[in-house]
């Protein structure tokens, strides 16, 4: 009978994470990946501060700085006489975690699954779905997973983590049902080049015009640009074809007229149904749940990675020793979402201010008050704007790395 001491649904960044640390502790671990390799583009690809230092811990930031990144150092807001407002500002915070790094998700991934594939007690199955739980009397003992040549298994396990993202299998298989947040917008995703002449350009510019909003990402070699919009507005943007869609582009950016030719159809355009919800529970007796499968988070600072990561290392750090020991409780579980709760609460609270005051006024085709009032005093002071780059780099309660994870970076040793 297959059995592990920790199967991991899920090779996410919470997924990988988790099963990075846990393999460090000496736990038997098996990271469980639908997919066949970590390749798909827009997962979301900031790497905030609190997550940077995390890697330093690990021993892992030299490799993570070798990966090709782009840096975000503030954000900008362009005003109606041509100069921009920094609203916030991550050069105030200290080096080096006073940028957001912008790297590919996969790379991430990679890194994080070479370094676990070190661990002896680590195994990562990719192309192997969790596709329903196992229990007796009651209690999660375990996951069935099936290849994609559809070979089922059962895998056992003391417990069960759920790390399999915001449409959770293993989250409908117990029952759960997170609590769902209204949210007015959705967001479609695209790359534009970036020539040679803006690669000093390191802000995160957001332009709001009519009832439409345009964000652009600087990245090594192109934009990454979100357009938002109301919800519900896909199925038409893709009816009104390419060449109506580049003329809001443009609109909203007449820099970017320049090489709208990038953009051939509709089908260069990923939507991403933004959701913002929150399992009032995040485990049953053998099953946890961490990261987007506990709650969804809203692109609205891009927190949704550094989230998902600071819940896998709470996990490592309060199961490590549990799952050692034997079969963790389910007083054991409780304790990570009790840990967790806080910072979820407070950025999803953020998150749902700034829909309110910022996204539903702008997608009414009003200029939102909050957005010129906050221009205003940052304008006037400008220290003010290391406050919300302090609460995106590192949000409330950041985790640090536990000590059985630590490790001195290959430099150091
Ligand atoms: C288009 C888009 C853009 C985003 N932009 C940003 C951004 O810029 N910054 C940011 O911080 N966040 C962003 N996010 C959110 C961010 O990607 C998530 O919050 C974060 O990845 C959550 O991590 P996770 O590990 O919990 O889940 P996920 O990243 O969703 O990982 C879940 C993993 O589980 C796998 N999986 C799913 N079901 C199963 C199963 N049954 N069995 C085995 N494996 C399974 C999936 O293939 C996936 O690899 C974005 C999300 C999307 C969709």
């Amino acid at each position: 009978m297959p059995r592990t001491t920790c199967v991991v649904a899920g090779g996410g960044p919470a997924g990988m994470v988790l099963g990075l640390l846990l393999a460090r502790a000496g736990v038997a671990v098996t990271v469980l990946e639908k997919h066949d390799d970590f390749l798909r583009d827009f997962r979301g690809d900031t790497v905030h501060a609190s997550t940077i230092r995390l890697l330093d811990e690990l021993g892992l930031g030299p490799a993570f700085r070798a990966l090709p990144q782009s840096r975000l150092q503030n954000l900008e807001l362009p005003q109606p006489d041509g100069l921009a407002v920094t609203l916030g500002d991550f050069r105030r915070l200290p080096p080096p975690y006073d940028h957001v790094a912008m790297v590919p998700q996969w790379d991430l991934l990679t890194l994080l699954a070479d370094a676990a594939r070190a661990e002896p007690s680590f195994a990562l199955r990719m192309s192997t779905a969790a596709v329903d739980l196992l229990r007796e009397g009651g209690r999660v003992t375990g996951v069935r997973t099936r290849t994609r040549d559809g070979v089922e298994e059962d895998l056992h396990a003391d417990l069960v983590v759920a790390a399999d993202g915001r449409s959770s299998v293993l989250r409908s298989a117990a029952g759960l049902v997170p609590h769902a947040y209204r949210v007015p917008f959705d967001t479609w995703w695209f790359r534009l080049p970036r020539w040679e002449s803006e690669r000093e350009q390191a802000a995160l510019v957001p332009r709001i015009a009519g009832a439409e909003i345009l964000l652009s990402f600087p990245r090594t070699d192109y934009f990454q640009v979100a357009y938002v919009n109301r919800k519900g507005m896909d199925a038409r943007l893709r009816a009104e074809g390419v060449e109506r869609f580049r003329e809001r582009v443009a609109r909203l950016r007449p820099d970017f007229a320049d090489r709208l030719d990038a953009l051939t159809s509709t089908d260069d355009l990923h939507w991403l149904d933004v959701r913002l919800d929150r399992l009032p529970r995040w485990h049953v007796d053998g099953l946890l749940l961490i990261g987007d499968a506990a709650h969804a988070m809203s692109p609205a600072g891009g927190v949704g990675i550094n989230l998902a990561v600071q819940d896998a290392v709470a996990a490592a750090t309060l199961l490590a020793a549990p799952l050692r020991a034997g079969t963790p409780t389910a007083r054991d579980l409780g304790r990570v979402r009790r840990r967790r709760l806080l910072p979820t609460v407070v950025i999803q609270l953020a998150q749902r201010v700034l829909h309110r005051l910022v996204f539903v006024p702008a997608l009414a085709g009003r200029q939102p008050r909050a957005v010129r009032l906050v221009a205003a005093v940052a304008r006037r002071v400008p220290a003010v704007t290391r406050v919300p780059a302090q609460l995106i780099a590192f949000g409330p309660r950041p985790e640090h790395a536990p000590a059985f994870a630590r490790r001195p970076a290959p430099a150091d040793r």
